[in-house]
């Protein structure tokens, strides 16, 4: 069984052909670079973006893997959630392609496609927990199974990812800010600010960040920006959320625990997770409550087409083929 599959739902225009057991034939991943000069994604020019590059890549993509449409067997696209715009380039054009060659269209969820991406490298062990940390989302779930997919906290405001590109916008530094803000944090001192850890409750798995924005605004504002500044704020904006995922996840853990459900290892998943501070930071719950982190494959960490086709290659028999699903902006985990 053969399936492609686009991933088109933020700034990144993917696609992959990935068989069932798990090889994949290709993978092209296109992050778009027009909205730099805005600091931000713009979605009428990710629209766009995508509609001109999706098509060369799929061409790219049969090429590289020598293969045909007619060889696919199932067709799958991101409907959600996501820019509308985007979702309805992928799914319209990977739609059409199933009704060329009169094969199934499957649709799959961005969420999902992230919260399965361990498992196609590590066995997953039930009941397990994922922390999902993005630019559009920051989440806390509990699987227990593939199936069975409880969300058990989310941001209240800002996502992770949104925090790191306002602090990093706020300190001058170029967008995407993710990236260069751990940069400088690496020459930085993270004890230098104290900043706010809001809703560290025992019983309380949601987050907020906005308030973590205003605090460094607010210290900004009293302040030389130079570069001293620049790498002690960012190492203490890290530190800052770092603590509160680690403290989160803990919370998690014994709460479960004292439900006696026990958790031996949990997902960190999302673009997010490709920083290393916080990956090093969090796999210190080996030593401290005995529970293993999980990382995809470096490929599929961003957003990407990979861990869509996978999503529905592993959870196909809960899926139903629907050339007429509409795409979501605010699809949840299980509509
Ligand atoms: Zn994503």
């Amino acid at each position: 069984m053969l399936v492609f599959a686009a991933e088109t739902s933020c700034d990144e225009t993917s696609v992959c052909i990935m068989a069932k057991n798990k090889k994949i034939y290709s993978h092209i991943i296109y992050s778009q670079e027009v909205h730099e000069q805005f600091g931000g994604v713009v979605p009428e020019l990710a629209s766009r973006a995508h509609l001109e590059i999706l098509q060369s890549i799929t061409k790219k993509a049969f090429k590289e893997a020598s293969l045909e449409i007619k060889d696919i067997d199932i067709f799958t696209a991101t409907c959600g959630p996501g820019l509308i715009g985007g979702l309805l380039v992928g799914s319209t054009f990977t739609k059409s392609l199933a009704l060329g060659s009169k094969k199934p269209f499957v649709p799959v969820n961005h969420l999902e496609g992230h919260i399965l991406s361990t498992s196609y490298n590590n066995n997953i062990s039930f009941p397990h927990l994922v922390l999902l940390i993005t630019g559009g989302h920051t989440q806390i779930y509990l699987l227990k199974n593939f199936q069975e997919i409880i969300l058990l906290g989310e941001t209240i405001d800002d996502a992770l990812g949104e925090a790191f590109d306002k602090v990093s916008k706020l300190l001058g530094l170029p967008y995407p800010g993710g990236k260069e803000l751990e940069a400088k944090s690496e020459e930085g001192n993270e004890n230098f600010y104290e900043l706010p850890r809001p809703m560290l409750g025992k019983d309380n798995y949601n987050f907020s960040f906005s308030g973590i924005k205003t605090a460094v605004n607010l210290i900004i504002k009293k302040n030389k920006i130079d570069k001293y500044f620049i790498h002690n704020m960012s190492a203490s904006f890290q530190k800052c959320v770092t603590d509160i995922l680690l403290q989160k996840l803990k919370n998690v853990i014994l709460n479960l625990q004292n439900k006696n459900i026990n958790i031996s290892s949990f997902s960190l998943v999302g673009g997010v997770a490709n920083n290393k501070y916080i990956k090093s930071n969090l796999s210190r719950l080996k030593h401290s409550h005995n529970v293993d982190i999980l990382i995809p494959e470096k490929q599929m960490i961003s957003d990407n087409a990979a861990m869509i086709a996978w999503a529905c290659i592993k959870n196909f028999k809960n899926k139903n083929p629907d050339l007429n699903f509409k795409p979501n902006p605010r699809l949840k985990i299980h509509d």
